[in-house]
């Protein structure tokens, strides 16, 4: 993202997890018809600019993931906000100017707190399941996960799965091997899993905690964050009897998995794997 060494560049991103919380506010969206805008966007790069004391270059976006992103440079401050902010109250614009100057860490509960409550505004956009890959090369998802269901969710579990197309990003040298989307109930299954040297319980390891995700839901905390990664998810997690030998072998394996994704990547990219796309 940060293409200038010398920029300090923040990201405010709010991931999976508060989405689960948009889909029950979006019925609080019908009960408030003259929802307008406090502000336009002259207008709310003004107030900030006056709030943070440097120049404040706003570009408003519609990113259904980072709500709020900003760098400084010599120039003042530019920052990335989601079109939400343009209903945002005087405080919570103060929060925000907090947060900029970063001087609070309260302020961050009380933007995460707005953010929270605005995610009607982000998905607005319909979203459809995209096609699902169940079965791979070496390994049918259809087939880890109801061997799963069975033992762990009394077979009750009815959630799509499909392989991904291994274009998620690598995060801090690791990998996203799973990911739950709670918006679209879809379970998304790194295809760097799908080979003959990862063992079977490592592929169910990760599938499993995927269907926690969806089994369990996330609780929030405090700061109004919502916590998916919660003890009960950890204890719940640690039913799966080969989860401490799961943890070891991606340790001892994570180098080598990530060479294998690259290149699944290179292959994508020259079409080599045009079938998975
Ligand atoms: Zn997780």
């Amino acid at each position: 993202m940060n293409n200038a060494v010398h920029l300090r560049a923040q990201t405010f991103g709010v991931p999976a997890p508060i989405k689960r919380v948009a889909t029950r506010s979006s019925s609080r969206q019908l009960a408030l018809p003259f929802d307008e805008p406090v502000w336009d966007a002259p207008g709310l790069e003004g107030m900030l600019t006056r709030i943070v004391a440097r120049p404040v270059r706003l570009t408003l976006t519609e990113n259904r993931s980072v709500l709020l992103s900003y760098r400084c440079d010599t120039q003042g401050i530019a920052l990335r906000l989601h079109r939400m902010f343009l209903h945002a109250s005087e405080s919570v614009l103060a929060a925000l100017g907090r947060h900029l100057r970063r001087r609070s860490r309260r302020a961050d509960g009380e933007l995460r707190r707005f953010m929270n409550e605005n995610l009607h505004r982000v998905r607005t956009l319909p979203r459809t399941l995209p096609p699902l890959v169940p079965s791979g090369r070496v390994y049918d998802l259809a087939r880890v996960f109801e061997s799963l269901n069975g033992r762990f969710f009394g077979g009750q579990m009815k959630v799509p799965i499909t392989w991904g197309r291994g274009c998620g990003r690598a995060r801090r040298g690791g990998l996203t091997f799973g990911s739950y989307d709670p918006v679209l109930r879809l379970i998304r299954i790194h295809p760097v899993l799908d080979r003959n040297d990862v063992p079977l319980y490592f592929l169910e390891s990760v599938v499993y905690h995927e269907m926690l995700h969806h089994h369990l839901g996330g609780v929030p905390d405090r700061a109004g964050r919502t916590v998916y990664h919660s003890r009960a998810f950890r204890e719940a997690e640690r039913r799966y009897p080969a989860h401490a030998q799961a943890l070891s072998w991606e340790k001892a394996n994570l180098t080598h998995l990530l060479r294998a994704s690259h290149a699944l990547e290179r292959a994508r990219r020259d079409g080599a794997c045009a079938s998975r796309a």
